[in-house]
């Protein structure tokens, strides 16, 4: 998909999958079965991990990286990464890009299934995947996920973000703003600090990146937000506000970890709004 100077497609950077309940928080089972595959014996539903590619003549933007390559055995047996299908380099090569290639990198937050693919362990060093890259955070998120809570600590690893602050390939913003033409970032505080949405526009055509905002098409109903948000009414509120908008300008969303719907547009029904068109990228 084309919008203003950019080229759109969808990296599959890995398969995942988290407990059904936690993704759901109050929503009960018998509902959110309904609209969400049930998962396996041990209550995972299957996610994955969807990134972005914007190429222009100028640059080639990744936009979140999946888990990446540096969990322990152990972990990676918990949340059932599975890189069988696809993952993070191995999509970017189907798109003719190499790591080297990647001018930016835009991270929505640090949560590890989305920073876990910022950098790999080479000699047992942390080192950043996009070496000649310019990769971007939120100043609020950043101070967030160097002191977390207790509720998403697990979520945290500095292995994934440190070694690119010290290496001076960290641009810390501060605020909403563009970041290139047609391309900029929107914080939301719901799911965790200063999480910035990546909105992609040519005044006609739009697509949002709302990472955890709106992780899969389930979680289109204002309600159905996932017990990982640190901020459950904030989530409400900032889902609240911004749906009529993402209906009424017809924006394609883009749902990082849905299995089942890559991107797909928003409806009004009669009791709030739901998933409309899917939509190809
Ligand atoms: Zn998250």
């Amino acid at each position: 998909m084309k919008i203003g100077n950019y080229t759109i497609s969808v990296i599959e950077a890995g398969d995942f999958g988290l407990d059904g309940g936690a993704m759901f928080g109050v929503v009960p089972k018998n509902l959110w079965s309904k609209v969400y595959n049930i998962g396996d014996e041990q209550n995972r539903i299957p996610m994955v991990t969807r990134c972005l590619l914007l190429t222009s003549p100028e640059r080639t933007i990744v936009v979140d990286t999946g888990c990446g390559t540096k969990l322990s055995e152990k972990l990676q047996k918990i949340y059932k990464i599975d890189y069988s299908h696809n993952s993070l380099l191995s999509s970017l090569a189907n798109h003719g890009v190499k790591p080297e290639d990647v001018t930016d990198v835009i991270l929505t937050h640090l949560h590890f299934d989305h920073a876990g693919g910022a950098t790999f362990f080479e000699n047992g060093e942390s080192v950043p995947t996009f070496n000649k890259a310019k990769y971007y955070i939120q100043k609020d998120h950043l101070a967030w996920a160097r002191n977390p809570t207790e509720k998403d600590r697990a979520s945290f690893f500095i292995e994934n973000w440190e070694p690119i602050i010290s290496n001076g390939m960290m641009e810390i913003l501060d605020g909403d703003g563009e970041l290139f033409t047609g391309i900029s970032v929107h914080q939301f505080n719901g799911h965790t600090k200063s999480l910035q949405m990546v909105k992609i526009t040519d005044g006609n055509k739009t697509l949002v990146f709302p990472a955890d905002l709106f992780p899969t098409s389930a979680h289109i109903p204002v309600p159905f937000i996932m017990g990982y948000d640190n901020f459950p009414l904030t989530a409400m509120d900032e889902k609240r506000k911004i749906l009529p908008q993402i209906a009424d300008e017809e924006w394609i969303v883009c749902f990082e970890h849905d299995a089942f719907t890559p991107a797909g547009r928003v409806i009004r029904t009669e009791k709030g709004f739901s998933l409309g068109m899917k939509v190809e990228l």
